[in-house]
């Protein structure tokens, strides 16, 4: 349902290039091959329940996040596919996880068995075996661990062994040695397995794109079909379009002097006379403060940010007079004046998947 807003500041969520990205890397995959589509924190800022929608419809085979509370809340708004958490949970929450039909990753004995206590009788709970081969975050280590979590896994009518899984550290990377590392001892512990589970896993966008022995029978796709390319050193063969685009509108236009000031530390002083116009965004929307000195796109042209941002609003430098109202383009743009998740996050200093992450619930998202 629409939730009306009353803010002129909003993201647009195109599900048109989301269904079409999607499918292009179904597409570039093996027939096989099950595509899990990422839509953890919000969907990387695009929202979860339209962006797991549309991707089901366009081919996803499930969905993947990072914490029980978001498989909840997507099961809650009628999702029946098969969800994944990727993060541990729990085991005092083993049961509502099975109640609901989502999947956890597992990876330790002691987990297990304090799981297994919790769980009311006829709780079944769909296991996914996490290895760490070398990203150091989450998952058994060694080929006995692995053992023993099979072990207690197949002994039990509480647990389900539905996969097996690990996450590459270096996929997005020219430099395949660590890769290759970490593939290999992929490889070894499903060797070291007495039961093959429906579901293996390892690939993430940057792997699924560039290494094809990665993708086993299942990959785990995010910022791709975002139509954000998971790294800079790699070009990706799809040509993806960048799903979100980010608009606000002039709520002030007023006429400097040169000599007059802009903003907290009255820090932009204006060198003649400049149409100055207030933005109603600001860091408290992710639209960060580092992004002083940053252009924004109105109409045909592009402006740009003057003085410090503000919690909640910005100002800009119009190239010429502009009315209250007239929009403004922070993210996106068209063909020819283009403003890329890219962009923001060079002068940001970091990556695309932080600068859609970061944008927040304040900002409404329009789903076109
Ligand atoms: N798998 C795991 C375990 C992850 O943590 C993530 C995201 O960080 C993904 C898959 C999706 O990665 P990407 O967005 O690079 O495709």
């Amino acid at each position: 349902e629409e939730i009306p807003f009353f803010r002129d500041t909003w993201t647009e969520i195109d599900l048109d290039a989301l269904y079409d990205n999607v499918k292009m890397i179904r597409n570039a995959l093996p027939r096989n091959t099950h595509m899990l589509a990422a839509v953890k924190a919000n969907a990387y800022g695009h929202g979860a329940l339209q962006v797991g929608l549309e991707a089901l419809r366009a081919g996803a085979h499930g969905l993947v996040v990072a914490l029980l509370d978001e498989a909840l809340w997507l099961r809650k708004h009628g999702i029946e596919a098969p969800i994944l958490v990727l993060g541990a949970i729990r085991p005092s929450d083993a049961g509502v996880a099975a109640r609901y039909n989502i999947s956890v990753p597992v990876f330790q004995t002691d987990w297990l068995e304090e799981a297994s206590r919790s769980m009311k009788d006829g709780d079944v709970l769909k296991v996914h075996i996490k290895c760490d081969t070398g990203m150091g975050r989450i998952g058994l280590r060694r080929a006995d661990e692995l053992k023993e979590v099979e072990k207690m896994v197949s002994a039990s009518d509480k647990f389900l062994f539905e996969g097996i899984f690990t996450h590459f550290a270096t996929a997005d990377q020219q430099e395949e040695c660590y890769y290759q590392q970490q593939l290999q001892k992929f490889k070894r512990f499903i060797d070291l397995l007495e039961t093959v589970p429906t579901y293996i896993h390892a690939a993430n966008s940057a792997a699924a794109l560039c290494h094809h022995d990665s993708l086993f029978n299942t990959a785990r796709i995010g910022i791709a079909i975002y139509g954000l390319s998971p790294s800079e050193e790699r070009q990706f063969i799809p040509k993806t379009r960048q799903v979100l685009s980010w608009h606000t509108k002039i709520v002030h236009v007023k006429k400097l002097q040169a000599g007059e000031c802009v903003g907290y530390g009255a820090c932009y002083k204006a060198r003649e006379e400049e149409w100055i116009a207030t933005l109603p965004v600001g860091y408290a929307d992710g639209w960060l403060r580092k992004l002083e000195g940053q252009r924004v796109i109105i109409e045909d042209e592009f402006a740009p940010i003057v003085g410090r941002i503000c919690m909640d609003q910005t100002m800009i430098r119009l190239p010429r007079y502009f009315p209250v109202g007239t929009e403004v383009t922070l993210i996106g743009g068209r063909q020819d004046l283009f403003i890329s998740v890219d962009d923001i996050a060079k002068k940001l200093d970091t990556i695309n998947y932080e600068v859609t992450c970061s944008i927040n619930f304040r900002v409404p998202r329009v789903f076109k």
